[in-house]
C-alpha cells in the first residue's frame, strides 16, 4: 500500500473511531410515558376537541429525530391516559420505576411526560418520594400531537436535554415546557389552553431552556427527593385524602360526607387565609376530633396560609398549609400519613417540604 493510501486509510480508521466515541459519549435517557395531550391525536390540525393518550413512547420518540444527536434514548409506556385520570395506582408505578432506574450507572435521567392538568400533582408527588440527584424532568404540551404548531416535540426535545445536563443535577424533579425548568413544588397551570399556561408567581423560574441549550438561577427553596424522609418503595396503597372546596353558604354537608366516608385527611381548599364558614368549621372540628387529619389550605393562588389568623387552629386541631395549593396539601398530606397522623409532626412537614 502506498504511503497515500496508508495515511487516507489511518485517517478514515481514526474519523470512524471518533465518531464512535462521541456516539458511545452520549447520556443514556429513559422517557417514561403516562399519556396527556402530548400523546393526544385529534381529527384535524386546527381543532380543539381530541383525546388525550392516544400515541405510543415509541411514536412520541420517533417525531423527534434530533433526539438522537444529543441522547440515547429507551422509552417506556407506564400507562397512556389524560392526566385527569391519573391516578394512586399510576403515581406508585411511576415513583418505583424511577427509582430502580435511577439507581443504574447506565441511566443519566430520566423524562416523564404527562398531561398537563394534573402535572403539579405528580410532579411534587415524585418530587417527596423519588431517591436521586439525577435529573427527573417532566413534560407535556397544550395542544395534541396533530395539531398545528404542536408544543410537544420541542418540550420533549428540551426535556431531554435538560435530563442530559450535569447542571440539571440536585435540582429536584423539574418540569419543563415553552421554554422554562419549573420547580415541582412551585409551578401552577395557570391557562387552560395557552402554551404558557406554567408559571411560577412569587417563586420564579428554576431556568430556562432554549433550542436544548439550559441556563439555571436557582435550587428548589424546600426539601426535595433524596432529602426527604418519606419513602413508597415498599408501599401497595396511599391514603384517601379529600378536597373540599369553599364558597359562601356552604353549610359543612361535604366535609361530613368525606368523614362518612372514611376519608383519612381532609384539605380545604378555603377563601382567603384559608378561612371557611362557622358551619364548615364546625363540621371539620369534628372530623379533626375523629382523628382524621384536617388541612386548612385556599383557593386563593398566592400568598401564604399562617396558622391561628382568624381560625384558632391550635384549639380545633387544624393544620395550616402554608405555602401549598389545595392539590399540593393532597399529595403532602397523602405521603405524610403514611407515616404519623401527629398533626404537630405533619405541620412540621408543611415548614420543610
Ligand atoms: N386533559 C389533558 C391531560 O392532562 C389535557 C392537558 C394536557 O395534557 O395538556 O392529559
Amino acid at each position: 500500500m502506498s504511503l497515500f493510501k496508508r495515511s487516507r486509510f489511518t485517517a478514515l480508521f481514526v474519523l470512524l473511531f471518533v465518531i464512535q466515541l462521541s456516539a458511545q459519549k452520549l447520556p443514556n435517557i429513559v422517557i417514561l410515558a403516562t399519556g396527556g395531550t402530548i400523546a393526544g391525536a385529534a381529527e384535524t390540525n386546527v381543532q380543539a376537541g381530541y383525546s388525550s393518550g392516544q400515541v405510543g413512547v415509541d411514536i412520541l420518540i420517533k417525531a423527534v429525530p434530533e433526539l438522537k444527536k444529543i441522547a440515547k434514548i429507551k422509552g417506556e409506556q407506564v400507562s397512556n391516559i389524560g392526566s385527569q385520570e391519573m391516578n394512586d395506582k399510576v403515581w406508585l408505578k411511576l415513583a418505583k420505576r424511577i427509582n430502580e432506574l435511577a439507581k443504574k450507572d447506565d441511566v443519566d435521567g430520566i423524562v416523564v411526560t404527562h398531561g398537563t392538568d394534573t402535572m403539579e400533582e405528580t410532579a411534587y408527588f415524585l418530587n417527596l418520594v423519588v431517591k436521586t440527584k439525577k435529573p427527573v424532568v417532566l413534560t407535556g404540551s397544550m395542544r395534541p400531537s396533530t395539531a398545528l404548531s404542536a408544543d410537544g416535540p420541542l418540550n420533549i426535545f428540551n426535556a431531554v436535554a435538560v435530563a442530559c445536563d450535569i447542571n440539571a443535577w440536585d435540582r429536584g424533579v423539574l418540569v419543563v415546557a415553552n421554554d422554562k425548568i419549573l420547580g415541582a413544588r412551585d409551578f401552577i397551570k395557570t391557562s387552560s389552553t395557552d402554551v404558557e399556561t406554567f408559571k411560577s408567581p412569587g417563586f420564579g423560574w428554576i431556568g430556562t431552556v432554549h433550542y436544548g441549550v439550559a441556563r439555571y438561577y436557582r435550587k428548589p427553596f424546600t426539601k426535595y427527593t433524596y432529602q426527604t424522609e418519606f419513602s413508597v418503595d415498599r408501599i401497595k396503597k396511599l391514603p384517601k385524602v379529600a378536597i373540599i372546596y369553599m364558597y359562601s353558604n356552604n353549610n359543612g354537608e361535604l366535609i361530613e360526607d368525606a368523614v362518612e366516608d372514611g376519608y383519612e385527611g381532609i384539605v380545604v381548599a378555603g377563601v382567603g387565609n384559608g378561612n371557611m364558614t362557622k358551619a364548615a368549621e364546625k363540621a371539620l372540628a369534628k372530623a379533626a376530633k375523629k382523628g382524621i387529619v384536617c388541612v386548612r389550605a385556599s383557593r386563593v393562588p398566592t400568598g401564604y396560609i399562617d396558622r391561628n389568623v382568624e381560625i384558632n387552629d391550635d384549639k380545633l386541631g387544624f393544620v395550616a398549609s402554608y405555602q401549598l395549593n389545595p392539590q399540593r396539601a393532597r399529595v403532602l398530606l397523602k405521603v405524610a400519613l403514611l407515616k404519623t397522623k401527629d398533626t404537630k409532626t405533619i405541620q412540621k412537614y408543611f415548614a420543610e417540604y
